[in-house]
């Protein structure tokens, strides 16, 4: 619904994003929802405090059960994924447990692609484990064969396309129906493409999960996860969220809020800028390899045009050489790139990292030094001048 009350239902990503979730009228006019700080909420008499006790009361009870401020941001979100029931975490990584959580109990079997972020293998390796819950990690490149994993104890199958380490784009709709076919749920990490990027729902997925964090937050100042889910899935999520009271305070909400508004512009311009300084990487002399989803060059390009209308900013990039002081020498003299782990937000971010480190089922066979880059809303030439000089510092002391 949009602030008049009209459907936004058939209307474009860019006028829901502007309009729903807001009733401007119900609150003295104000455009943005208020900060709704609460834990309390007093009811008038003992008749409303009785009717707020009746099982699917629409009001408001106690702060964790939702405010005119979370709420807002679930029918936003909501409308954006098109989802049945959408609800906010405390963090990204605490969204990604949930459907965990809320849909496995003892005895049962995940399947988690290999790709994953890597909180999620922690959380199945050292949590899942100790409550009987076995996980089996696959490729993340199986497609329709994730049908011969398939055991009969197996729940939930976990997908995160493109993975944000190593880029590799899942054929979504192929896991599904063969993951529906045996009676599977699938759940997808799509902090990547977003609800801007990938029509999860739509492609298949039950369960979405999105780093909040990441670029509805935008300003890297806020922690927050959101659970959408479709018709397959059932209200024992939600349920298992109340039970364990994990909710983000009136703040993060509002940020949230605020954030979803501009969403689309810093999307589209993060990933813009991504394709321009991917491509440019592509032509140096030193850089072996260049993994964005977004250029032809991607070994799942295909599968990426069908199912994305859009991406993050976040690729990776494989230097020829792993000399420390080389790629402490391109890292430590960029004036645009912050070196550190997130994305999504204004400024561009580099870090160094080793996949071979956190892969149980595919083979990392890369040599060269992997270099994550995150391109944000700066001017894509001055992020590749910046490059360069970083790239001339790397190649002193290679050559
Ligand atoms: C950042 C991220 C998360 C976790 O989000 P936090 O809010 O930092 O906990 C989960 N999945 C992916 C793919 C991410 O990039």
């Amino acid at each position: 619904m949009s602030a008049s009350g009209n459907s936004l239902k058939d209307k474009k990503t860019a006028t829901k994003l502007a309009h729903a979730g807001r009733d401007p009228q119900a609150h003295n006019g104000a455009v943005n929802v208020p900060v709704y700080q609460v834990s309390t909420i007093l009811k008038p008499s003992y008749a409303a405090w009785k009717e707020a006790r009746q099982p699917g009361y629409p009001g408001y009870i106690y702060g964790t059960k939702g405010t005119p401020t979370s709420r807002s941001f679930e029918a936003a979100v909501a409308e954006l994924y098109g989802a049945k029931d959408v609800f906010a975490t405390t963090s990204g990584l605490a969204a990604v447990t949930h459907p965990f959580l809320g849909l496995l109990q003892s005895g049962d079997h995940v399947l988690v692609t290999d790709s994953a972020y890597r909180p999620c293998r922690a959380f199945c390796d050292g949590f899942l484990s100790r409550y009987g819950v076995a996980t089996t990690y696959y490729d993340p490149t199986i497609g329709a064969g994730i049908a011969d994993l398939i055991q009969p104890n197996t729940k939930l199958v976990w997908t995160e396309s493109p993975g944000s380490q190593t880029f590799e784009v899942q054929d979504i709709p192929a896991i599904a129906e063969a993951a529906h076919e045996k009676g599977c749920l699938v759940g997808i990490d799509n902090t990547w493409g977003t609800a801007l990027g990938l029509d999860a729902l739509g492609k298949g997925c039950d369960i979405v999960v999105e780093a909040v964090t990441k670029y509805i937050g935008g300003h890297s100042d806020l922690l927050m996860g959101l659970v959408a889910t479709g018709d397959r899935v059932g209200p024992e999520l939600r349920q298992t969220a109340k039970l364990i009271g994990d909710t983000p305070s009136g703040e993060m909400y509002a940020l949230a809020n605020r954030g979803l508004r501009t969403m689309k512009l810093r999307f589209e311009k993060s990933f813009e800028n991504s394709l321009k300084v991917a491509a440019w990487f592509e032509r140096q002399p030193l850089v072996k390899r260049v993994i964005h989803p977004g250029l032809p060059s991607h070994p799942q390009h295909d599968l990426w045009k069908r199912d994305f209308t859009g991406g993050a900013g976040l690729f990776a990039v494989i230097l020829e050489s792993r000399d420390d002081a080389a790629i402490g020498a391109l890292m430590d003299g960029l004036s645009f790139f912050g070196i550190g782990a997130s994305w999504g937000g204004y400024e561009s971010l580099i870090l160094a990292d080793d996949p071979a480190k956190f892969r149980t089922v595919t083979e990392w066979t890369e040599e060269g030094q992997l270099l994550r880059l995150y391109t944000g809303l700066e001017d894509a030439d001055d992020l590749i001048e910046d490059l360069a000089a970083g790239l001339d510092r790397y190649a002193r002391i290679v050559k």
